[in-house]
């Protein structure tokens, strides 16, 4: 028999291990600690030449389920997991620079992400080097100059900027960088970017992971050596996932390729839709012909993914009266669910910016994200039409 294809992984990988009683799901295990009669067996479970549980921060059955699901959707050698999104980039990032090193990354990734890059990792006395996203000769000249981190978001958080992932590697690869992408957008359903040379993928599980805005949750894949340093670092500094969290991502993981799949087509809809809405300023979908990443991204990416963004014509004032009208949407700070989610960007992914650093990144204040559910796309039109139809006449006659 063939490899199994994407759903059926999403629905059968890495659960087998995990089942007891002859139960068909993965039990919620939420025993803190393990016990041992035999002195030695605990012994050599605790200095990792049995397999086996110790202690509910190192590991845990229900969590090693998840981590085995996501390692087997990005097809990693390994895998771990972590409380949250930033929890993995984070601790990511504690395990792999140390005072004197350089870090090079893009402008426009999550606003948790850069304030890392721009409040916490200077203080440690890491050189953080921030380039255009989507300059890749820029980027590839600050890789040239040498970096022990070379860390990529695409598509990016909220204008959904693309960057070349097979370009990036070659220039990482002769700097002898350790290359890390933010898959979240993406999805392992759209983008495997292990397969196309990176080293280290990193999910906000909280996302399209789970994708019933129900639990947070974070994860890493790559390979051993790599995956088993982040791994100690987390074991150490405590940001474990909790088993019952593990146990929502896990069962919102058997739908992801459904979901996906659907929010791709409805995020195609939506953006094509938009532009012939007389309100809107522009729409930025890397399925679009004319988005700049548009060739790239049918390159890397097998789908264009749920998330989209756009400007509307008057500004933060169109957005305050358009996004309450709308039916459909949560009006909320997450994304990737099965409901249609909205919100302005200075609200949302960027609210730790100020409005000057938003502006340096190309966000525009009027700017609204739009995470697309898995909805009937005929409601979702109709909501939008509906919402500007709804709005004041003044606020277009600017
Ligand atoms: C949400 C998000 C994160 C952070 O994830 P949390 O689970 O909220 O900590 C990181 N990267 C991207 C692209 C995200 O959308």
């Amino acid at each position: 028999m063939n490899e199994p294809r994407m759903s059926t992984k999403a629905i059968w990988a890495g659960e087998s291990d995990y089942l007891a009683f002859g139960a068909t799901q993965v039990p919620v295990v939420h025993s803190v600690s393990y016990g041992y009669d035999n002195m030695d067996e605990w012994y050599e479970v605790a200095i990792g030449n049995k397999k086996g549980h110790i202690y509910g921060r190192n590991t845990n059955p229900t969590v090693e389920a998840f981590e085995d699901k996501i390692r087997l959707l990005e097809g990693a050698e390994a895998a771990t997991s972590f409380s949250t999104g930033m929890a993995a980039i984070s601790n990511t990032l504690g395990t792999f620079l140390f005072p004197g090193d350089r870090v090079v990354s893009i402008k426009d990734t999550y606003g948790g992400t850069n304030k890392i890059f721009t409040e916490f990792l200077p203080k440690q006395h890491v050189d953080v080097i921030l380039c255009e996203t989507g300059n890749h000769e820029a980027i590839e000249e600050e890789i040239a100059k040498g970096c022990q981190v070379l860390y990529l978001e695409t598509p990016t958080n909220p204008t959904v900027k693309i960057t070349d992932i097979t370009r990036m590697v070659r220039a990482g690869k002769a700097a002898g960088a350790i290359v890390i992408v933010d898959n979240t957008f993406a999805t392992p359903i759209n983008q495997n970017p292990l397969e196309l040379g990176v080293d280290l993928v990193i999910h906000s599980a909280t996302k399209f992971l789970g994708g019933h805005a129900d639990a947070l949750g974070g994860a890493l894949c790559g390979s051993k050596e790599l995956v088993e340093k982040v791994y100690h670092y987390r074991e150490i500094n405590g940001a474990t996932l909790d088993p019952m969290s593990a146990y929502l991502l896990l069962r919102g993981m058997k739908t992801l390729k459904l979901r996906v799949d659907k929010q791709n087509e409805n995020a195609m809809k939506v953006a094509e839709h938009l532009k012939t809405i007389d309100g809107v300023e522009s729409v930025f979908y890397p399925g679009l012909t004319e988005h700049p990443g548009h060739d790239i991204a049918k390159q890397q990416m097998r789908g264009f993914g749920g998330m989209l963004s756009f400007s509307v014509k008057g500004g933060v004032d169109t957005v305050r009266h358009l996004l309450p009208k709308l039916k459909y949407a949560n009006r909320a700070a997450n994304l990737g669910a099965v409901e249609t989610i909205v919100g302005p960007s200075r609200t949302t992914s960027h609210v730790e910016c100020t409005p000057e650093e938003r502006a340096a990144m190309g966000i525009p204040e009027g700017l609204i994200r739009y995470s697309a559910g898995i909805e009937d796309i005929e409601d979702l039109i109709e909501d939008l039409d509906q919402a500007f139809h709804a709005l004041p006449e003044h606020l277009f006659a600017r």
